[in-house]
């Protein structure tokens, strides 16, 4: 009787001298399987991370900054900081322009970002440049020095940075605006607010219908207080969105200053703009305004607050009223 021919296969299959290395190679094959099946399950159930705001990242952009040296006009380190915000946009995906603008007979080299070509809804914009007097310094010496700019100037434009890489793409269309020439009044030739001025004077964009602008919000004590010249609904969602993080110790729901700061231009152009700002920082317009006086956890809360205020009431800014959210 002639033997099945299946059977006579898998017999002589059984007894051939590498059948080890085959049975190996099977049982790899099934594991290969089960693993990648799992891996895809695991990725399936845990989608990329949402890129979320840092500190400490925020912090490396600070020092970065005032290791260039002060970025008064015309200046190396000025150049420098311009370069460097502008690649570390590109890196995080937006398209820059360098907006030069006069005002005041002075120019300004604003630098303004978008994402996806779309109008902006929102500006959110910082000053990069520093004073170029540290005229409040306790030493005489030190008055006619150039500040460091570390909080003044570097904090701003470290949580506009670290936004920029931790916005969420499908947030509302914004815009990220580094003013210049900000810091120079009660100067001879100056005035204060003149990078702003200059942008407002000339938006390069269909108006926002909303400014929020960061200064002076690096300092490791942070007391960020309500700013009288600011819109009021939008200081009132700002800090009630604070609140909601469990940072109303650093946003203080009251009111304390009136500041003339980079808002100011925009609200005269009747666009609703808020700042942002601690102005009770004993280094102000000091030479001890060094990256030393900054924290990581002061950018930190600041940056969240405002992904946060973005993702709850950004989208209501175009409607009259989401005050009540
Ligand atoms: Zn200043």
């Amino acid at each position: 009787m002639p033997k099945m021919p299946g059977k006579h296969w898998i017999f002589s299959f059984l007894k051939m001298k590498n059948r080890r290395l085959i049975l190996s190679l099977i049982i790899f094959g099934i594991l290969s399987v089960f693993v990648a099946s799992g891996w895809f399950t695991w990725t399936k159930s845990n989608p990329q991370p949402v890129p979320r705001f840092d500190g400490e990242r925020a912090l490396k952009d600070v020092a970065a900054q005032v290791a260039f040296g002060p970025r008064i006009p015309d200046s190396d380190a000025h150049e420098k900081a311009v370069k460097y915000i502008q690649s570390e946009l590109a890196a995080a995906g937006w398209q820059s322009t360098v907006e030069m603008a006069q005002f005041g007979g002075q120019t300004a080299l604003n630098i303004l970002a978008t994402r996806n070509k779309k109008t902006p809804t929102l500006i959110l914009g910082a000053h990069y440049d520093s004073r170029l007097y540290a005229d409040n310094d306790p030493d005489p010496v030190n008055q006619t020095v150039p500040v460091p700019g570390a909080n003044d100037g570097a904090s701003g434009s470290a949580v506009l940075l670290e936004l920029a890489r931790s916005l969420p793409v499908d947030s509302i269309p914004t815009a990220l605006l580094f003013i210049d020439i900000e810091d120079n009044g009660r100067i001879p030739g100056w005035d204060w607010i003149l990078g702003s001025r200059a942008f407002a004077a000339n938006l390069p964009i269909a108006p926002p219908k909303a400014v929020v602008i960061v200064d002076m919000i690096g300092d490791a004590d942070l007391n960020i207080y309500m700013e009288k010249n600011s819109n009021i609904e939008l200081t009132r969602q700002i800090w009630k969105t604070a609140k909601s993080l469990g940072f109303e110790q650093a946003f203080i729901p009251e009111y304390k200053f009136r500041v003339t700061d980079d808002h100011v231009p925009f609200i005269e152009k009747g666009i609703r703009a808020v700042d942002i700002i601690d102005l009770d920082y004993p280094y102000w317009h000091t030479i001890q305004d060094t990256p030393d006086k900054v924290s990581a956890a002061s950018l930190q809360i600041v940056g969240d607050t405002l992904l946060a205020w973005v993702r709850n009431y950004g989208p209501c800014l175009t409607l009259q009223n989401c005050n009540e959210k």
